[in-house]
């Protein structure tokens, strides 16, 4: 697990790897044996400036090409990256300690998958003839130009990927700063990008802490930016766009609420809540961490929810019996376990787990806590880690109200046999990315994305191409053009 992971050199800028050692100095830790990795530096000033420099000219080379050329080109990519899946997987479970069992199947596949969506698109990417009895007008969709894209440190490659597909498919270059915890496998995809044939500059990595995304959110060579991260992050993030007045994309975090009616398929309802709280030990945006479970089947619930954790293995996340793995960092793993006696100081029931776990590293064992109240700090802060809060309901209307009284609206989610009140419910809960029956699933035909300060914009689907291009209106006159004099 302590294999050194070191990229040829820190960035990937105009087509290969660079390096400029005056740059301040990045450790790479693995959360499990908490030895040094690989060791990168923070993009400097001139470095920043020449990545912009290169996307700025591939753009205009690339957007003059075909669609379909450009879709053949992320096609070429998703192949690629898919016959690489296994060494990616290793390396995103070295940089993040996720179980390899998960990103095997989550992270670069998902990417992957983005590429082939968005490459299956670019070809259609076509505008609208608007008839106008004898003259007509038009609309072209163009890029936006040159995109800036700063990723989170729990899904690397797939955040890559989520930004750079559609950024691509439009017409767009990319300079993606990765988050400094997680550097590597971005270079993974720069270098697949090449590979596929993506002209030098399109897609390039620099490194750095939050300095780096400030310098490169405020370029004036920069339309765009895209950013996975925290409300604070997004909210400093945002301001800088909006002197620039660049378009922006936020997926920010959230607490989104599981509801589960007493009514519904009790183990489909606790694999959601397993599946919504635990699956990257907790760290992801859009986990149902408030569950909200009807009084009448809350014991049962809680009851089985415990005997289904005895199914959790921690260990070596490279083991592919492993199916939980450590927190991102020692510091991560201190602020859950501080919101972990939060909850148990204001009065929650402890169900199972509570403490760090016995073993090497930043695990935190799964943890529950039941009879958890709306007001409760557990219940109302993004936490990201293994901390379920299940809170009691009676009735749909309360639970709808309860649901929806907090800051955030990224996801939310709803166990139930009666599909009526499924849609009715998920019909009136303020979030941008809703379940009905399962949780947590995000096939990239799915737009994702948040309302509130969950964020704005939407990643996948077809509504990512929405917020990396633009739409140039052609009015075409057939007749004499009139004049007052
Ligand atoms: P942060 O907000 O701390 O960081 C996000 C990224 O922004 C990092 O690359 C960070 O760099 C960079 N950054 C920090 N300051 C600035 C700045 N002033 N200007 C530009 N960039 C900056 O988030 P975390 O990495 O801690 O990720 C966890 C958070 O991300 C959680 O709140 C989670 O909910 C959210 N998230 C949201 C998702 C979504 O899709 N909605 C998905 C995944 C996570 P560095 O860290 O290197 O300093």
């Amino acid at each position: 697990m302590t294999a050194s992971c070191q990229p040829p050199a820190s960035h990937f800028i105009d087509g290969r790897y660079v390096e400029d050692t005056a740059g301040d100095p990045i450790a790479v830790i693995s959360p499990v044996t908490g030895a040094e990795i690989a060791r990168l530096h923070a993009a400097t000033p001139a470095l920043i400036d020449q990545a912009l420099e290169a996307a700025t000219r591939a753009q205009t080379d690339w957007a003059a090409r075909s669609g379909k050329e450009r879709g053949r080109v992320l096609r070429r990519a998703a192949e690629i990256m898919r016959a690489r899946n296994r060494d990616l997987s290793v390396l995103e479970t070295q940089d993040t300690g996720k179980p390899l069992q998960e990103t095997l199947v989550a992270d670069a596949a998902s990417g992957a998958d983005a590429l082939e969506h968005f490459g299956s698109i670019a070809a259609g990417l076509t505008g609208e003839h608007i008839p106008l009895g004898g003259d007509f007008a038009f609309t072209v969709r163009e890029p936006l130009g040159v995109c800036v894209g700063i990723g989170a440190w729990n899904y690397p490659i797939q955040i890559a990927s989520w930004k750079a597909a559609p950024a691509l498919a439009c017409g767009n270059a990319m300079v993606f700063k990765p988050s400094e915890m997680t550097p590597l496998s971005a270079l993974k995809l720069a270098e697949i990008l090449i590979e596929a044939g993506a002209p030098a500059g399109l897609f390039n990595v620099v490194q750095g802490m939050g300095p780096v995304g400030a310098a490169l959110s405020t370029d004036a060579r920069v339309a765009k930016v895209s950013l996975t991260g925290s409300v604070p992050t997004g909210r400093r993030v945002y301001t800088a766009a909006a002197e620039g007045l660049k378009h922006v994309t936020m997926e920010l975090g959230g607490k989104s609420p599981l509801i589960v009616f007493d009514d519904a398929d009790i183990e489909n309802a606790i694999s959601g809540a397993i599946l919504g709280n635990f699956y990257s030990s907790g760290q992801i945006c859009s986990n149902g961490t408030r569950v909200f479970v009807q009084k009448g089947i809350k014991e049962k619930f809680l009851a089985r929810l415990t005997e289904r954790l005895q199914g959790v293995v921690m260990g070596d996340p490279l083991d592919e019996a492993v199916n939980f793995g450590p927190l991102i960092s020692t510091a991560q793993m201190e602020k859950v376990l501080s919101y972990i006696e939060i909850g148990k100081t204001e009065g929650a029931r402890l169900i199972t787990g509570g403490h760090r776990a016995d073993l090497n590293g930043c695990f935190v064992e799964p943890t529950v806590f039941a009879d958890v109240t709306d007001q409760m700090t557990i219940a109302r802060e993004e936490i990201f880690g293994p901390v379920m809060a299940v809170l009691d309901f009676e009735a749909e209307e309360e639970v709808i109200a309860r649901a929806n009284d907090t800051q955030f609206g990224l996801a939310a989610g709803v166990f139930t046999a009666d599909l009526s009140r499924a849609h009715r419910v998920i019909g009136q809960l303020k979030a941008g990315t809703t379940w009905i029956n399962t949780y947590n699933l995000t096939p990239v035909e799915m737009p994702f994305g948040g309302v509130k300060a969950s964020g704005f914009g939407r990643e996948n689907g077809w509504a990512a191409i929405e917020h990396y291009s633009q739409l140039k209106s052609v009015y075409v006159a057939l007749g004499a053009t009139e004049a007052p004099y």
